[in-house]
């Protein structure tokens, strides 16, 4: 089964291109099962395929209780994959999670995903790297395919595919090794390789985050063998016909910050500008 699951991701690596020589990746490491996925396949597939590329860590400490114990966990992961980890602490660039997200409506999941879009691109680049490499796998994919193709979404399924190529000298190439194994694999790779890892279910505020989704697709495979394979590979291929649905968003820079955005002021700044 490991042998299976490792095949896949080298597979959709080289299938994708998502690594190549002279590469600068780095490992956005949340400290759980999918990251540390990610980091440990990535490492072991250019090792084998003999390729000049450098991987390194980050990791966004969000300065809360736990945050602490999950960084402990994520420098226990770097160790053992001996590579180097940047630990970007919120609290230094003026962000209190805690008080963002008192003085708004939106979730604190939608702040999170502001905060970490624009670290994941803005510190590897900054840091010279090429190429972001994550953990959203198969499963999240699939689940979010559904959810915005009910929502009429359509504009973000264009981007569900394992590459996102750069389409501003700011913006980094998005790369998802995981775009063909889901959370059943990740965890069984974790444990077969005794990789420690934040159990889920960790973030303080979404304790009990809706399952719902994830059991409908594991309630289909049930009856339909390699449904989640089979419907990340059409989703896959069906991305193009998403894609320029409605007229192109101009990418500007943040008048704040220079931060690639389609807006005159990026997410991440209006949140500063709250706290
Ligand atoms: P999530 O949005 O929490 O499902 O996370 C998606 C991906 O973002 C993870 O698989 C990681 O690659 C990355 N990520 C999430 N949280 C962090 C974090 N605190 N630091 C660095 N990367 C993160
Ligand atoms: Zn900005």
């Amino acid at each position: 089964m490991l042998e299976r699951i490792k095949s896949r991701i080298f597979k959709t690596i080289k299938k994708h291109k998502l690594v190549e020589n002279r590469d600068k990746i780095f490992v956005a490491l949340s400290g759980g099962k999918d990251s540390a996925t990610v980091l440990f396949a990535l490492k072991e597939y250019i090792e084998k395929n003999n390729i000049n590329c450098e991987l390194k860590g980050m990791h966004i400490n969000f300065c809360l209780n736990i945050s602490e114990k999950i960084q402990k966990i994520v420098e226990k992961q770097a160790k053992l994959a001996e590579i180097e980890l940047e630990i970007i602490y919120l609290k230094d660039l003026g962000i209190e999670f805690q008080n963002i997200i008192k003085k708004t409506a939106r979730s604190p999941c939608s702040i999170c995903g502001v905060i970490k879009r624009y670290l994941m691109n803005k510190i590897p680049r900054e840091k010279g790297a090429n190429k972001i490499a994550t953990g959203h796998n198969m499963d999240d994919f699939i689940v979010f395919f559904f959810k915005n193709f009910l929502n009429k979404n359509f504009e973000w399924i264009s981007k569900f595919k394992p590459k996102i190529e750069s389409e501003h000298k700011k913006l980094i190439t998005k790369i998802r090794p995981l775009f063909y194994v889901g959370n059943k694999e990740c965890e069984l790779f974790c444990k077969e390789l005794g990789i420690e890892y934040t159990p889920p279910g960790i973030c303080p505020y979404t304790p009990f985050k809706s399952k719902k989704w994830y059991e409908i697709i594991y309630n289909i495979e049930k009856l339909h063998k390699e449904f989640r394979y089979q419907m990340a590979k059409s989703i896959a291929s069906s991305t193009r016909f998403f894609e320029n649905l409605y007229s192109e968003k101009e990418i500007l820079e943040c008048k704040l910050c220079g931060e690639p955005t389609e807006q005159e002021i990026c997410g991440f700044c209006k949140l500063k500008l709250m706290a």
